[in-house]
């Protein structure tokens, strides 16, 4: 199951709904729209809130609280993950349905975006009463989900045992069986070739495009990769052996930096199942410091609110992917612009994981399954496409790819809202 920094994570949901309803106005206001599209699409159109009983293994019954947030579901189905929590909050989820629309908007997916989560602590938690949970959490929201409603997938915490206990339950109550019900299953129970490493492949390929704008060789580039966990390490690796040197990498403990280029072979292998490497070696400096370390390509792949206008003015890479949630504030944004550096926002580099989420719904739908070949061939033709798409954009209107990435995000979206008559 993934897990996570509890201060990062505040801090990154905190920083993810004031972010994206400010750069969901400035879309709106760019492309043409009038205030009646932001007050649509600023929440969710349905929050469902629902208690589950579960009967623990010492015979009491503890009731849990749950979510299910629809941003909204003019273009489709709603799609996006259920996380188990214990400090999760309705907020959360909210916002993380409208970032889950714009990244099916990037990707030009036939569906808006979902989230929903369970208040509980997993760490705690018997399999028996995790199972138990991941089934009463389907049947108190199975009026509003469907494989033609709204889609979950795999979260924080969640992982495609959980998935194959809520499809199962679905399917029960359902009477038939309902593997498009949810997506991160595994390949026996319909899961799709190249989903687990989606997330991750989706970010490799936003930096093979980026770099080509960007007038960098990645053969022999310098790259430094804030976060060694199951996004961080995957990174370094592919760009390892695309020719690339990782100068620097971190974890939550401190970062290692040698301009000459680090061992990645020899601290992958030496890497915990937490991401942590650094407290193995002598001579680590602080996460802030290896962020303003010479290099070109700066991949933050660890928690949010890394780059702020303190640090902006002392970045030395010429292109930025931001392969975590909200590493960079949008003052930085605007300051690392200015100074010319490339930022590929994080909506963008983060599509793959959906992408392949839609992947396995459409396999599931015709029940004809394609070879990982085929997968990392359709899913590098949709996000070279919408980077591609949000590149031009960015660079004939004269904006940042923030702001163009959204404004592709929300664009057909909120014009099939307006071809349904809601504003
Ligand atoms: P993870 O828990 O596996 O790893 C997180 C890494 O970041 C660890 O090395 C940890 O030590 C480090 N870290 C945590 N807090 C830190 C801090 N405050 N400062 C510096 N380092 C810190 O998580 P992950 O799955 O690798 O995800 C990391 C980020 O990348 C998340 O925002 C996630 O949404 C995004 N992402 C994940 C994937 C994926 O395939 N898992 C793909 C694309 C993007």
């Amino acid at each position: 199951m993934g897990k996570f920094d509890e201060a990062g994570k505040e801090k990154e949901t905190l920083n993810l709904l004031t972010s994206t309803q400010t750069i969901i106005h400035d879309a709106i206001i760019e492309l043409g729209f009038n205030q009646d599209m932001y007050h649509l699409l600023k929440e969710p159109l349905k929050t469902l809130q629902v208690r589950i009983p579960v009967r623990m293994d010492d015979g009491s019954t503890k009731i849990f609280t749950g979510y299910r947030a629809q941003h909204n579901d003019a273009l489709g189905p709603t799609m996006g993950g259920v996380r188990f929590h214990h400090q999760l909050k309705e907020d959360d989820i909210k916002a993380l349905s409208m970032w889950m629309s714009l990244k099916c908007g990037i990707a030009d997916l036939p569906f808006g975006g979902g989230k929903g989560g369970v208040i509980c602590n997993p760490r705690t938690m018997s399999f028996g009463e995790l199972e138990r949970l991941s089934r009463g959490y389907v049947r108190a929201i199975s009026q509003i989900v469907g494989p033609t409603k709204d889609i979950p997938a795999p979260d924080m915490y969640t992982n495609s045992q959980i998935m194959s206990w809520m499809m199962d339950e679905y399917s029960r109550l359902r009477q038939f069986d309902s593997p498009g019900f949810i997506t991160g299953k595994p390949l026996v129970l319909g899961g799709s070739e190249g989903r687990e490493k989606a997330g991750a492949k989706g970010v490799t390929i936003c930096i093979e495009e980026a770099v080509k704008r960007s007038g960098i060789r990645l053969k022999g580039a310098r790259v430094i990769v804030q976060g060694f966990g199951n996004a961080g390490s995957f990174i370094a690796k592919l760009m390892h052996e695309a020719g690339a040197y990782i100068v620097g990498i971190s974890d939550v403990y401190g970062a290692l930096y040698d301009p000459d280029g680090l061992n990645i072979e020899y601290l992958l292998s030496r890497r915990d199942s937490f991401g942590t490497v650094t407290t193995l070696f002598e001579g680590a400096i602080s996460n802030q410091e290896l962020l303003e370390q010479d290099c070109d390509i700066l991949v933050p792949a660890a928690t949010s609110n890394q780059i702020t206008v303190e640090n902006a003015g002392n970045i030395k890479a010429k292109l930025i992917v931001e392969a975590a949630n909200g590493p960079t504030s949008l003052e930085a944004t605007k300051v690392l612009t200015e100074r010319g550096v490339l930022i590929v926002p994080d909506v963008l580099a983060g599509a793959g994981g959906v992408t392949v989420s839609y992947f396995e719904w459409v396999q599931n739908k015709q029940g004809y399954y394609w070879s990982p070949e085929e997968i990392t061939e359709k899913l590098r033709n949709r996000i070279v496409k919408s980077f591609n798409e949000i590149y031009d954009l960015a660079q004939n209107r004269q904006i940042n790819m923030r702001l163009a990435a959204y404004i592709v995000g929300i664009r057909k979206m909120a014009e099939a809202s307006i071809y349904r008559g809601w504003i």
